[in-house]
């Protein structure tokens, strides 16, 4: 395929923001797509080269971008910077300049989709010394071989702007349109997903093979599984009716980690399936030790003071930014690595197993003492020792418990009554934090003009149409530094208008790219006409009551990670109703900017 196509189809993309016009747009597309070629498609669609958790960043300052766009097009720097002044979009620019340069040069061979994905790809792949300049001459390259609306996408992807609004529910629903007419075969997909994580591997397979080889796709090493999630409930009580038998776990508060192991080698996948490696080299180093060839389980790190048997914050263990901070931290307060499932253990699946079975090879696998041990569990028959169970954990520092469910196999990407969650609140407080998109925020009045931050707009995530919706401002519970940091992270991230993956009426001082996850607590939910999260017939939707950040931004979460639209309405089912959640008693909702 000719990337001039896919550029053409990355303009009809930006062009829309009805999701069914994407699905059909990308359906179309696939269907012209060659079986060697589709994962690249998707990739470049993700605004990558490779999954995410291959760890190939493309990423190029502006700077760098600038310069390339200067080489390629033969006009000094200080005219690029000048147009970059006026316009605020490198894309836009190179669009400028090379229709501009166009004009005095002779045809041109096209490029394929190939060799842009193959120049990005070698982008990735620079490293070293002088590797700034060879990175900015591949993409000079690209750009010298470009037509205008070429130049324009090629330089959005390494900046990351790509910017086309298309999630991954998105790109597998046009997958089943383009074979079945329909989106009957999603789930399968989805199936396929969930155990590679790698979209691009899942279309390459679907298109060669049929939806039947999908279906065979199996576990590998190194390729995360997505992660089972708990659903919420209230009380022990609805935890015994949603739960055939009921083993409690200890809801550690740390860092999720998938790991991998083959032999000596072994890597360790955030929650949002990056590689975090790098990060645990304690941890790394003792899961080496694990008699076992081939294993990958999934657990929670955090730092435990084993003799005083205390847990440390969170927030103060988790500094390991740099290299030095890492061998610091690692030291200082090195992590207990509480290891909660058993996924794969030398070549045979155990995700489908029932947990009861998992569990007790897991047993076998790990001590419950030590770097790497396992998570408590006890198996219970009564509410009453939830229960006790519950006021136990959470008397010594933890965040709760989480139900599992003996007899169930291990979900990856999905949250099920196969696990639940229960978790500790304070009076006048949700039972549980939620996670919002930043997807908008306010300008600093009165003191805080000076961070150019007042506050932000939030969204969660609706799954079904692949969308963030408004569900609330936050004004309160930042630090100044925080205001200050957000002030600069965000300007980042501006964009012009409302971005197409956003629903929400509401409309902020500045629209931002959905990309940050923050945690905020609240009094409460409540019915609101002013926001588009589970907006009825009626045209009321719900809201957050007072609330505040907590904490700081989720680097471990991606935007379809934060609370999701179901979520809010079951919380606000949780909560039993009252005269303020009643919509005709909606008042509004200040941005409270203290
Ligand atoms: P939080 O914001 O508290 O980290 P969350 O929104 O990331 O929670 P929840 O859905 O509340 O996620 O809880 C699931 C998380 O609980 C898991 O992703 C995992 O990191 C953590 N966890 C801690 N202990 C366990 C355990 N024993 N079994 C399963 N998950 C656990």
């Amino acid at each position: 395929m000719k990337f001039e196509f896919l550029a053409d189809k990355f303009r009809e993309l930006e062009e829309t923001s009805s999701r069914l016009q994407m699905t059909d747009i990308l359906s179309d597309l696939f269907s012209e797509s060659g079986e060697g070629e589709i994962s690249k498609i998707i990739y470049l669609i993700q605004g990558q080269v490779a999954p995410p958790f291959k760890e190939m960043d493309i990423g190029l300052g502006e700077k760098f971008v600038q310069r390339a766009i200067a080489t390629a097009t033969g006009y000094p720097l200080s005219k690029i910077e000048e147009c970059f002044q006026k316009e605020g979009d490198l894309g836009s620019v190179a669009f400028d300049l090379v229709s501009e340069r166009m004009q005095t040069t002779l045809t041109k061979k096209r490029m394929d989709v190939d060799e842009v994905h193959g120049g990005l790809l070698k982008i990735a792949e620079e490293s070293g010394s002088g590797s700034e300049t060879r990175k900015i001459r591949v993409l000079a390259k690209l750009l010298n071989n470009s037509s205008p609306e070429e130049a324009k996408y090629i330089v959005r992807i390494p900046l990351d702007k790509l910017r086309l609004g298309i999630g991954d529910p998105t790109i597998m629903d046009s997958l089943s349109v383009m074979s079945a007419g329909d989106k009957s075969l999603r789930s399968k997909l989805e199936r396929g997903y969930n155990l590679c994580s790698d979209l691009g591997k899942v279309a390459e397979v679907f298109i060669k093979d049929g939806i039947e080889a999908v279906e065979k796709i199996e576990i590998e090493l190194f390729h995360p599984i997505r992660p089972a999630l708990p659903e919420r409930v209230k009380s022990a009580e609805e935890i015994m009716d949603k739960q055939s038998s009921t083993a409690v776990e200890a809801k550690y508060d740390g860092f999720r980690l998938e790991c991998h192991k083959k032999g000596d080698e072994v890597k360790m996948f955030s929650r949002r399936l990056d590689d975090m490696t790098r990060m645990f080299p304690e941890v790394v180093e003792a899961f080496k030790e694990i008699d076992a060839d081939e294993l990958i389980v999934d657990a929670e790190a955090l730092s435990y003071d084993e003799e005083i048997e205390e847990f440390r914050p969170f927030q103060e263990t988790m500094r390991r930014r740099r290299k030095y901070d890492i061998e610091k931290m690692s030291k200082k307060y090195p992590l207990t690595l509480f290891v909660f499932d058993l996924m794969y253990l030398d070549g045979e699946d155990y995700t489908n197993k029932k947990y009861r079975e998992r569990r007790k090879k897991l047993e076998e696998l790990f001590e419950d003492k030590g770097t790497l041990q396992r998570s408590e569990m006890k198996i219970t028959s009564t509410a009453e020792e939830i229960d006790k169970l519950f006021n136990e954990y959470v008397s010594r520092g933890l965040e709760g418990i989480i139900a599992k469910d003996l007899e169930a196999p291990y979900e990856a990407g999905s949250r099920g009554f196969q696990w639940i969650k229960l978790k500790r609140s304070y009076k006048g407080e949700l039972d549980d934090t939620i996670d919002l998109v930043i997807i908008g925020y306010y300008r600093g009045r009165g003191s805080r003009t000076q961070f150019g931050f007042g506050g932000i707009l939030g969204a969660v995530y609706d799954e079904d149409e692949d969308k963030f919706k408004s569900v609330t401002r936050v004004g309160s519970g930042f630090t100044e530094e925080q205001m200050e940091k957000l002030g600069k992270l965000l300007k980042e991230k501006l964009i012009e208008k409302k971005h197409a993956r956003v629903d929400s009426e509401i409309e902020p001082d500045h629209w931002v790219e959905p990309k940050h996850v923050v945690t905020v607590n609240a009094d409460e939910i409540t019915r609101s006409p002013k926001h588009t999260c589970g907006k009825d017939e009626e045209g009321v939707g719900y809201a957050l009551r007072f609330p505040r950040m907590e904490g700081w931004i989720r680097e471990d979460k991606k935007p379809e990670d934060a609370t999701t639209v179901k979520e809010i309405i079951k919380i606000y089912s949780m909560q039993g109703k009252d005269d303020s959640s009643d919509p005709s008693n909606f008042k509004g909702e200040p941005l409270n900017q203290t």
